[in-house]
C-alpha cells in the first residue's frame, strides 16, 4: 500500500511541496531558506559553526522522512529528543543510536545492552509498552506490580549468558525475553487463577479492557510472536552479522561532530519492545550560523506529507486504527484501520483505537493517544 505512493514533502521555509527525490536540491536553492540564513548571520552575536544536514527515514518505511539541520556541537541526546518530539514519544521508552559498532543508549548504566531498566513508573521498567499508570491496580494484579522485573531479567540473563556463545545479541536477548515473559505469565496465571493467558483473556472478557493488564497481556503475546519471527529470520541469516560482544555501549552525551561525518549512515531505535527503527544519513555539512536554539538545536528543513492510509472496510481515508487488530503499526499494514464512520461499527469497540498521525510510529503502543 503506502510504499507504492509517491512520497511528497513540504519545505519548512517556503511551504511548497516537492517529491522526496528532489527536495534536497530545492533546500539548497530555496530563497526563503537563504533569507533565514542571512537574517541569522546578521545577528550581533552570530557565530559560524559546522552544521550537518541529516536525512531521517523510517526503516522499511521510506515514505516517512525528515530533513534536519543540526550543529556538529549538538549532542546525540538533542537529536534523540528532537526525534521523540516530532515522531516517537509515547510513554518514555528507552532509545539508542547505533553508529558503526557502538550503541549510544539513553540510559548510561546499562553497560551490557541498550535494553535496560530505568526504574520508571512503568512496572515493567520500560521494556514493555504499557498503558500509563492508573490510580491503583486491582487486587488480583498486585503480584504483577510488586514483581522485581529487573531482578527477573538479570537472573535469566546471567543464567543464559554462559550457555550459547555463537549467536547474535538479538537472538540472545529474545531467548532471555522468552524466559522472562514466561515467568511473568506464570505469575499472572497464579494470581488470576486461570490456566492459560489466552483463556484468561476470554474469561475476563470486555471488563479487562479497562485494566492495563489487557493491554499488557495482548502485547506480551505479540512480543512473543515477534520474538519467534525475528529468531527464525535471524537464524536464516548466514553468517551472523553482529556478534554480541562486538557492540560497545556508550551513552548519548556525545557531540554529533565527534561521532558523525558526511556520508555516515546510522540507526536509531525507540522502545525495545515495540521498536520504531529509523535510519539516518549525514547528507552534507556547511559552515554557518545555527538557526536553532541552544536547548533545541535541531531545525526542521522539510518533512513528508502524511501518507494516505485507507479504511480496511470501505477504502476511504482512515483516521483511526484499532491496536487490538494491528500489532506492528498502521504504517506497515492497514489492518484495523478505519474511517470515522466505520469506527462506530468496529467489533473491538473504541477503547483500543489510536488516531492515525504522520509518524512511522503511528498506531504503535500508545502513540498519539491523548493520555500520553
Ligand atoms: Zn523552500
Ligand atoms: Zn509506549
Ligand atoms: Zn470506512
Ligand atoms: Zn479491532
Amino acid at each position: 500500500m503506502a510504499d507504492k505512493q509517491i512520497s511528497n514533502g513540504t519545505c519548512a521555509y517556503c511551504k511548497e511541496t516537492f517529491p522526496k527525490n528532489v527536495i534536497k536540491r530545492h533546500l539548497n536553492t530555496c530563497k526563503e531558506r537563504q533569507a533565514a540564513q542571512e537574517a541569522a548571520g546578521q545577528k550581533s552575536r552570530a557565530k559560524k559553526e559546522r552544521l550537518f544536514h541529516l536525512l531521517v527515514e523510517g526503516r522499511d518505511l521510506p515514505m516517512y522522512w525528515l530533513h534536519l539541520e543540526v550543529p556538529a556541537s549538538a549532542k546525540l541526546t538533542d537529536l534523540d529528543q528532537y526525534l521523540r518530539d516530532i515522531w516517537l514519544e509515547c510513554c518514555g521508552h528507552l532509545s539508542a543510536f547505533r553508529i558503526d559498532k557502538v550503541s549510544y543508549s539513553i540510559s548510561p548504566e546499562d553497560d551490557f545492552f541498550p535494553m535496560g531498566f530505568p526504574g520508571s513508573n512503568d512496572p515493567l521498567g520500560g521494556m514493555f509498552p504499557m498503558m500509563p499508570p492508573v490510580q491503583a491496580p486491582p487486587p488480583e494484579l498486585t503480584p504483577l506490580f510488586s514483581m522485581d522485573f529487573e531482578g527477573l531479567f538479570n537472573k535469566h540473563f546471567d543464567e543464559q549468558r554462559t550457555k550459547v556463545a555463537d549467536e547474535t545479541g538479538e537472538v540472545f536477548v529474545q531467548r532471555v525475553m522468552k524466559l522472562v515473559v514466561g515467568e511473568i505469565a506464570e505469575t499472572l496465571e497464579k494470581s488470576l487463577g486461570a490456566a492459560m493467558i489466552s483463556d484468561l483473556k476470554e474469561a475476563l472478557g470486555a471488563d479487562l479492557k479497562k485494566l492495563p493488564a489487557k493491554d499488557m497481556l495482548t502485547r506480551l503475546d505479540a512480543l512473543e510472536q515477534e520474538a519467534l519471527k525475528q529468531q527464525a529470520q535471524l537464524e536464516s541469516l548466514q553468517p551472523f552479522p553482529l556478534l554480541f560482544d562486538d557492540f560497545r555501549e556508550e551513552n548519548m552525551d556525545k557531540a554529533l561532530g565527534d561521532v558523525l561525518k558526511v556520508g555516515t549512515k546510522f540507526d536509531h531505535e525507540y522502545d525495545f519492545g515495540s521498536t520504531t527503527e529509523l535510519t539516518l544519513k549525514v547528507l552534507s555539512e556547511r559552515e554557518g550560523v545555527a538557526l536553532g536554539k541552544k536547548k533545541a538545536p535541531a531545525v526542521l528543513l522539510a518533512r513528508n506529507e502524511a501518507p494516505e492510509i485507507l479504511c480496511e472496510v470501505c477504502g476511504q481515508p482512515a483516521t483511526l486504527v484499532c491496536t487490538n487488530c494491528n500489532w506492528g503499526g498502521v504504517a506497515y499494514s492497514n489492518q484495523g484501520a478505519v474511517c470515522k464512520k466505520c469506527a462506530k461499527k468496529h467489533q473491538c469497540g473504541d477503547e483500543m483505537m489510536l488516531p492515525i498521525v504522520n509518524s512511522p510510529r503511528t498506531g504503535v503502543c500508545a502513540y498519539g493517544s491523548e493520555w500520553v
